[in-house]
């Protein structure tokens, strides 16, 4: 049986992720600053390290597989942590696991978000992130707005996986992305309940082709398909588990 890391497991997609795993028999060591195996804040780099220490005690013969989910919604404050959690503490917990999950040739699955195209990639939130420059993103994101804040940390960490995708597939590391539409959990719940946002994020909800939103188990059923055995040949893919929202915004740019 295959053995995972991963961070953001107490709730939503990731806890949902880890029953599905374990009751396949899998090992799942979980993350999060909540609930977990390791109990960490990955906003900080103690953290951080906290949590690859811990990952790399409990499964020193390597991981198949390392999901750095936990993240943080756009009404979260000060907008500095979005960037912190979704794209700083995702490079550092991936970067300090590499070795780790290339033992066993095993992947990296990222969470990215159907908003990540929202936003472009020559966006100076965006470029300070890319140029891992952490005080100059979190500098330009606390004059920005929460949309901006998660939906280009989103754009960033893509971004990032595929700018380094050949170089993990050359060291044995098989990188990816799922990117979920509109889920719901804790996060979703935080964001219906915010004055400003709530009601444009149900709105989009209700236009999304495929059914409106979706439950935890339906990205998390593609997010362990593409951790599989079966999902061997899938490198560098960013898949988006979005009821078509994605399409129905960019029919002609893929
Ligand atoms: P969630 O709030 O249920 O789960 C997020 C998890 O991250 C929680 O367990 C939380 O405790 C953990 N976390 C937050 N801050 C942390 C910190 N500083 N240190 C350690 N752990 C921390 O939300 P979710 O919707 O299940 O989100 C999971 C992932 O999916 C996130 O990366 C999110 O951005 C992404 N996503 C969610 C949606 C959606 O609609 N729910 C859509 C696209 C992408």
């Amino acid at each position: 049986m295959a053995v995972y890391a991963m961070t953001g497991g107490a709730t939503g997609i990731g806890a949902e992720l880890k029953r599905q795993l374990r009751q396949q028999g899998h090992q799942v060591i979980s993350v999060d600053i909540k609930e977990g195996d390791i109990i960490a804040d990955l906003s900080i780099g103690e953290g951080r390290q906290a949590a690859v220490d811990g990952i790399r005690e409990l499964a020193p013969h390597g991981l198949d597989g390392f999901i750095p989910c936990a993240g943080l919604p756009p009404v979260a404050k000060p907008l500095s942590l979005i960037a912190q959690v979704n794209y700083f503490a995702v490079v550092a917990t991936v970067e300090g696991l590499r070795d780790l999950i290339a033992k066993k040739r095993g992947s990296v699955l990222l969470v990215a978000s159907n908003s990540a195209p929202m936003i472009g990639t020559d966006d100076p939130f965006v470029q300070a992130c890319l140029e891992g420059d952490e005080a100059a993103a979190c500098a330009e994101i606390e004059t920005r707005d929460g949309h901006t804040a998660y939906a280009g940390s989103k754009r960033a960490i893509t971004i990032w996986m595929r700018r380094n995708v050949v170089e993990y597939a050359g060291g044995g590391v098989r990188m990816n992305a799922v990117a979920p539409g509109i889920t719901m959990t804790p996060l979703t719940e935080q964001v219906y309940a915010d004055e400003e946002l709530g009601q444009a994020m149900k709105q989009f909800g209700e236009m999304v082709p495929w059914g409106g939103t979706a439950q935890p188990e339906q990205i998390a059923n593609v997010m362990r398909f593409m951790l599989s055995e079966e999902a061997d040949f899938v490198c560098g893919s960013i898949f988006f588990v979005d009821g078509g929202s994605d399409a129905m915004l960019r029919s002609d740019d893929f």
